[in-house]
C-alpha cells in the first residue's frame, strides 16, 4: 500500500471532521459461497494521462480518468490495493505490435507540422475520430505503459488483479489508429502475458466491437476473444456479427455477441453469464483480460444501451469469481461523470468492499455529480429494449454451438504454469518458453496424427457407402 499518491496530489483537501464521520466503505467478508477469494489488487495510474485534449468537440475526454482517480482516492480505496505510478511505454515496447512506419509517424507529427505530413494523413487514418493533437504520442505511451506494467505484475504473481482504467483502447490497429485509439495497449499486454500464459481469454463489454484485439489474434487459439456490442452492420466499427468466429487455428476462438439498442440490466446479465460460464469452463484460460468500456451504460453521450452501473459491475464481478489472474482495463465512455462512477465502483468490486452510495464530501469536482451525488444514478430508462427474448435466446444457442469445438482443442497447450514463476530471471523465462514451444510442437504432431486417422475413417465410410 502506498500513501505517496495522496501526498503528491495537492488538489485534495481532506477535511478532518468529514474524514472521521463518513464511513466510506464496508469490507465485504467473504463467505464460503464466494469462494473466500481475497485477491491482491494493483492499481496502475499516471496522472499525466488526463492532461491531454483530443479537441473541444471530440467526445473522448481524458479528464474522465482524473475524475476516476479522485473518486477512488476519496473513497480511500488505496487502502485496499497496491497503487503504482506507471511508466511510459518505450518505442521498442510499442513495436512489439505496431509497425515501425506507423510509430515513426505518431512520434513525429504534431498540430504545428501536420501540413508537412498531409500526404500521409489518409494512409494513417487521421481525421475527425483520430485527430492529430498536442502530445498524442506521449498520451499513447502513457496509457500503454500502464497496461504493460499491470500485465507484468500479473506475470510475476505479485498481483492477482491489475487495473488500468486509462487502457482498453481496443480499436487501434497494427498500422493505424481507429476509433479514438492510437496504440493498442490491450494487444501489447496480451502479447506480454503470452510469454508465460498458454491461454488468455479477452472479454470486451464496451458498446463497440473489440475489432483491433480480435483482428490481432484472429488466427490463433492461444487467445480467445469474446465481444458483446451493438451491431447493425453500420454502427462503428461495422464489424462483430455472430458469424465472425476466427480463422485457421483460431477458428471458434473468436466469439461475437451482436446486440440491438436498449438492452437492459436483466437481459444483459443473463446473456453474459450464460455465455461466459461455458466459455471459461471449456476454454480453461490461465489468465483473463477484461475491457470494461463504459459507453455500454445508459445515457452515454455516444451510447444506446440501458445498463446501470451495478449491472455492468455484476458482469465484472462474475468474471472475478473464477479466481483467475485478471487484467482489468477501461475503454470507451463519453459521459465522464458516469464513466468515473462506474470505474470507481468496479475498483471496489475488485478490492472486496461495499461503497457508501453517497459520494464522499471530500471529493474534488463533486459538482460534476449533481443533482444526486450518488454512485448509482438511474441510467436504465432511456430507450426501448429492441432485443426480444427470442432474439437473445437464438443468439445464445448459436454461440454455444461454437463451444463444442473448444473442448480439448488439440493445438491448445494444456500445461499448468509452474508455481515458481515469480521473480524469475530472463533465462528461466526463456526455458519455460522453450518448454511450452516444444509441447506445442508435440501437440501439432498429435493433431496431424489425429487428422490422418480421421481421413482414414472417412475413406472407410466412403468405401462402405459405395
Ligand atoms: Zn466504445
Amino acid at each position: 500500500m502506498s500513501y505517496r499518491w495522496l501526498d503528491e496530489d495537492s488538489t485534495i483537501s481532506l477535511d478532518y471532521k468529514a474524514n472521521q464521520k463518513t464511513p466510506f466503505y464496508e469490507p465485504i467478508v467473504n463467505t464460503f459461497q464466494d469462494g473466500g477469494y481475497n485477491p491482491n489488487v494493483s492499481y496502475h495510474f499516471n496522472p499525466d494521462v488526463s492532461q491531454y485534449h483530443y479537441g473541444v468537440r471530440h467526445p473522448m475526454k481524458p479528464f474522465r480518468l482524473m475524475l476516476t482517480d479522485h473518486l477512488v482516492l476519496a473513497y480511500k480505496l488505496y487502502e485496499k490495493m497496491d497503487v503504482y505510478h506507471s511508466h511510459r511505454a518505450s518505442r521498442e515496447e510499442l513495436l512489439e505490435f505496431h509497425s515501425d512506419d506507423y510509430i515513426k509517424f505518431l512520434e513525429s507529427v504534431t498540430p504545428d507540422n501536420v501540413k508537412k505530413y498531409s500526404q500521409y494523413l489518409k494512409q494513417f487514418n487521421i481525421g475527425d475520430d483520430c485527430p492529430v493533437f498536442e502530445g498524442m504520442y506521449d498520451y499513447s505511451q502513457i496509457y500503454a505503459g500502464a497496461s504493460l506494467d499491470a500485465s507484468r505484475k500479473l506475470i510475476s504473481g505479485m498481483s492477482d488483479i491489475a487495473i488500468n482504467w486509462s487502457g482498453g483502447l481496443h480499436h487501434a490497429k497494427k498500422y493505424e489508429p481507429s476509433g479514438f485509439c492510437y496504440v493498442n495497449d490491450i494487444v501489447l499486454a496480451i502479447l506480454n502475458m503470452l510469454t508465460v500464459h498458454p491461454r488468455v481469454l479477452y472479454i470486451d463489454i464496451d458498446l463497440h466491437h473489440g475489432d483491433g484485439v480480435q483482428e490481432a489474434f484472429y488466427l490463433t487459439d492461444r487467445v480467445m476473444t469474446v465481444s458483446f456490442h451493438k451491431y447493425n452492420g453500420e454502427f462503428f466499427p461495422g464489424t462483430g456479427n455472430h458469424d465472425e468466429v476466427g480463422l485457421g487455428k483460431g477458428k471458434h476462438f473468436a466469439l461475437n455477441i451482436p446486440l440491438q439498442d436498449g438492452i437492459d440490466d436483466e437481459s444483459y446479465i443473463r446473456l453474459f453469464k450464460s455465455v461466459m460460464e461455458p466459455v471459461i469452463t471449456n476454454y480453461k484460460p490461465t489468465a483473463i483480460v477484461q475491457q470494461c468500456g463504459a459507453d455500454s451504460l445508459g445515457y452515454d453521450r455516444l451510447g444506446c444501451f440501458n445498463l446501470n452501473i451495478a449491472a455492468h459491475g455484476e458482469c465484472v464481478k462474475f468474471i472475478k469469481s473464477f479466481g483467475l489472474p485478471m487484467l482489468v482495463l477501461g475503454g470507451g465512455g463519453y459521459t465522464p461523470r458516469n464513466v468515473s462512477r462506474l470505474w470507481c465502483y468496479e475498483t471496489s468490486i475488485m478490492t472486496n468492499v461495499k461503497l457508501n452510495s453517497k459520494l464522499p464530501e471530500t471529493l474534488p469536482f463533486r459538482n460534476f455529480f449533481q443533482p444526486d451525488y450518488s454512485l448509482h444514478p438511474n441510467l436504465g430508462d432511456r430507450l426501448d429494449n429492441k432485443n426480444s427474448k427470442r432474439y437473445l435466446e437464438n443468439l445464445r444457442n448459436q454461440l454455444l454451438e461454437h463451444l463444442r469445438f473448444l473442448r480439448g482443442a488439440p493445438s491448445v497447450a494444456m500445461n499448468e504454469i509452474p508455481p515458481d514463476i515469480q521473480n524469475m530471471s530472463t533465462d528461466e523465462e526463456q526455458a519455460i518458453l522453450d518448454k511450452l514451444n516444444k509441447e506445442s510442437e508435440y501437440d501439432e504432431y498429435l493433431e496431424s496424427e489425429r487428422q490422418k486417422m480421421n481421413d482414414k475413417d472417412q475413406a472407410r465410410t466412403n468405401e462402405q457407402e459405395e
